[in-house]
């Protein structure tokens, strides 16, 4: 090693030491209390060898990471997709990452960092149905999940549904035939169609535009967001969230 190198390693070596001594210990607990609804593989679920507790799934691995790179400790708060916003607002949880879309009915109420996936919604129905796109929905009958998305395209489109507070009671319900398609986010559609024989993914992308998910904390705590910011940055670029993604989505 170079003497300069040496020294800039040295240097920073000290200045990291220093910064966790100040920092890590007093500030606030030491810990980031990320929210979620682990019902939305492969983002977030349950599983008996999490990545945080019994927690898994791409979101997972960003929170820990973020906790990671602050001397914190990344900490799971499991509720209703629908509660995280209000939860945010009371203190409850520092921050949600739930594959949430940033949408600006949602900005009104918190702070968004930058995006770390892009998405959109999808149609699963059952082989051999005869929907191919979102305006075959019109005369029938659809389930979405209470509070996504899904449930908001399909109100934009004026259509009949019911809407389950799982995806995966709106999938018993496609398999079970008591409905003909649930609208959901693509990679967790995906998911459901690799685990449930029987179903395929039909896309409209006309009519369902892109959307994209980010982390959202309190309004104004622009602190968290920068940190949470340098790390979904730091693992956009050096291709962590992809190798996530490649692994999530696949895996069984
Ligand atoms: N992306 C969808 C939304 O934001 C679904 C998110 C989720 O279920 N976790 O509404």
């Amino acid at each position: 090693m170079k003497k300069f190198t040496k020294f800039v390693a040295l240097a920073s070596a000290v200045v990291m030491a220093v910064a966790c001594m100040t920092g890590c210990g007093s500030k606030a607990s030491g810990k980031i209390v990320f929210g979620t609804n682990a019902e939305f593989p492969p983002f977030e679920f349950v599983s008996a060898n999490g990545v945080i507790d019994t927690y898994d799934g791409i979101d997972i691995c960003i929170a820990k990471q973020i906790g990671e790179d602050n001397g914190m400790t990344a900490e799971i708060a499991n509720m209703e997709f629908d509660s995280l916003l209000v939860a945010i607002q009371n203190g409850q949880i520092d921050a949600a990452i739930a594959g949430m879309t940033v949408t600006d009915e949602r900005a009104q109420s918190v702070d968004f960092s930058i995006p770390y996936y892009n998405a959109t919604q999808v149609i699963i129905v059952k082989e051999g149905s005869d929907i191919t796109c979102a305006a075959d929905l019109a005369e029938k009958f659809t389930a979405v999940v209470q509070g996504y998305t899904g449930e908001t395209c399909i109100t934009e489109l004026g259509y009949k549904y019911e809407s389950f507070k799982k995806g995966t009671e709106c999938i018993m319900e496609l398999v079970n035939g008591k409905c003909d398609a649930v609208v959901i986010d693509s990679a967790t559609a995906s998911k459901y169609v690799s685990d449930n024989a029987g179903l395929v993914i039909v896309t409209d992308e006309e009519a369902f535009g892109s959307e994209q998910y980010a982390i959202a904390v309190k309004k104004g705590n622009t602190e968290l967001l920068n940190k949470i910011n340098a790390t979904i940055e730091k693992m956009l670029e050096d291709g962590t969230i992809a190798n996530l993604s490649d692994k999530y989505c696949t895996a069984e």
